[in-house]
């Protein structure tokens, strides 16, 4: 567990940088009324007073965006990967990437009666699990990160997941984007902001980044949303990427956010521009 210092800065507002030793990132923590932000640095400095903080514009543009897909995906704030316990996610999310999780929905059950336990997962050979998983991409990868990772829980975590974001990478083929995911779903705890393939395209086209590398995506996120709102960022930004607004193609007309989207078809043919200029974004 690397050392943690806390630095606090009076200004108009309370400025916290936390600061990891031996470790390149810091995470700056702003608090503004009912919300904290936060922003993650791998430059900043010990005694710095600046920080990536979001702009009050883009702010506002955040927190309207949050506000209309929290109205419109309200059931969806949660994983469609269905599970009981936060092992049971884990291998779940392991076996989604480059699946559909209603694939992956429809092969766990007969696992998981077959293989109840984290123990009977790491007992067993990776290609014990082929007959379960075949029907998915790259099945014999996944297989041997889910008995790996089962191996290392128990030799290493006492048999329990770990709810940290440190344990849960050290596992065998468990990411970031994974890690935000069981951590998020099976523990309560905003890490930090699962980052897929939806929220890549939603992302770019909402204006937040002009980038597809999914850590710098992440931290960009993690700026300009309140830590609290992390988990329901990814959910809410997945189900509008199922949605409306496909990589392939984008229905706008039927979009939530089309009079605030920048990328938006809807404004080019309609007389009411909406409030896309009033958000301060320009388009690119
Ligand atoms: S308005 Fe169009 S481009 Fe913007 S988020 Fe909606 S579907 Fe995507």
């Amino acid at each position: 567990m690397p050392e943690l210092f806390l630095y606090l800065f009076i200004s108009t507002t309370p400025i916290y940088i936390l600061i990891f030793k031996g470790s390149k990132y810091s995470i700056l923590l702003k608090h503004d009324g009912d919300f904290i932000y936060a922003s993650i640095s791998g430059s900043v400095k010990a005694g710095s007073k600046t920080g990536n903080f979001p702009s009050d514009s883009k702010r506002a543009f955040a927190r309207e965006v949050l506000t209309l897909l929290k109205k419109r995906y309200a059931n969806e704030m949660h994983t469609a990967l269905k599970h009981s316990n936060p092992w049971e996610l884990l291998v779940a999310t392991i076996l989604s990437a480059q699946s559909q999780d209603s694939q992956v929905n429809k092969v766990t059950p007969s696992l998981f009666k077959r293989y109840k336990t984290i123990k009977s997962f790491a007992d067993a050979k990776p290609r014990d699990l082929y007959w379960y998983v075949k029907s998915l991409g790259l099945y014999r990868s996944k297989a041997k990160s889910i008995v790996l990772s089962a191996r290392s829980i128990m030799k290493r975590f006492g048999g329990k997941v770990p709810s940290n974001m440190e344990g849960l990478i050290s596992l065998h083929g468990v990411g970031r984007k994974t890690a935000n995911v069981v951590l998020s779903n099976a523990f309560g705890i905003n890490s930090g902001i699962a980052i897929d393939t939806h929220c890549i395209t939603v992302s770019n086209r909402l204006g937040f980044v002009h980038v597809r590398d999914p850590k710098k995506i992440e931290a960009v996120l993690m700026a300009e949303f309140p830590m609290r709102e992390w988990g329901n960022v990814s959910h809410l930004f997945i189900a509008l990427g199922r949605d409306v607004c496909r990589a392939q193609a984008k229905y706008c007309s039927r979009c939530v956010l089309k009079r605030i989207c920048p990328s938006s078809t809807y404004r080019m043919h309609s007389k009411n521009p909406g409030n896309f200029y009033r958000a301060g974004i320009s388009k690119t």
